[in-house]
């Protein structure tokens, strides 16, 4: 497959905390749609990296016999649309073993479609109660479209390794953190949510 029709890599880690159960060959695609307070990958989603070669991707792929589960992760990885799935198809052709999950805010449900047949699930991020859309814009910076989410959500809750998760940031109250679960009880297929806990992001100035 040619490089052109996959996408850009901005990353590739080893991790045993992203999955529960299960240990992962992270891959981080740059750029994102939303700007969020506190992004822990905001280099990355603002578009700074530097770029990783597919050779490692490939030499990780038919090396690393650690990993059981290959998660696609930014910025959003469904910003690269038909690449994405190139990506995907392309860790399915080299490892028959792994699974697939793709991490997602949940804006492009027509990608979520897209590679849904190829993924054995999704991380879909919920940053406040999502139909509460000035409390969600408050925390993504940006507009947010309830209806796009919900489609998102509805497909991604069909997958067996879907899970649902939050970070409990500072501004959300217990009472916002209660709408979430129960949009995840109504929404969400009966698949797992994890609240994780906020550590601070602090920028590095760009001077
Ligand atoms: S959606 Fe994720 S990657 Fe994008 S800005 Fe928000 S926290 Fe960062």
């Amino acid at each position: 497959m040619s490089l052109s029709n996959l996408p850009k890599l901005a990353g590739i880690l080893t991790s045993g905390i992203d999955h529960p159960g299960h240990i992962s060959l992270n891959i981080y695609l740059p750029y994102c749609n939303f700007n969020c307070r506190q992004c822990h990958n905001y280099k990355i989603a603002r578009g700074v990296f530097e770029e990783v070669p597919y050779e490692q991707l490939l030499w990780e792929l038919e090396n690393n016999f650690v990993v059981d589960m290959a998660i696609i992760t930014g910025g959003e990885p469904t910003l690269h649309g038909e690449k994405l799935l190139n990506l995907v198809k392309l860790i399915r052709e080299k490892r028959k073993d792994l699974l697939v999950r793709i991490d997602s805010n949940g804006s492009k449900p027509e990608v979520i479609k897209l590679v849904s047949n190829y993924v054995n699930g999704f991380a879909i991020d919920i940053k406040a109660p999502p139909f509460e859309k000035e409390k969600y814009e408050f925390t993504i910076r940006t507009k947010f479209n309830i209806d796009a989410f919900l489609a998102s959500v509805k497909i991604a809750a069909e997958l067996p390794y879907t899970i649902f998760r939050t970070v409990k940031y500072p501004w959300l109250t217990e009472e916002d953190l209660e709408k979430i679960r129960d949009f995840v009880k109504a929404y969400g297929g009966g698949k797992p949510y994890y609240v994780n806990p906020f550590v601070e992001v602090v920028e590095e100035s760009e001077s």
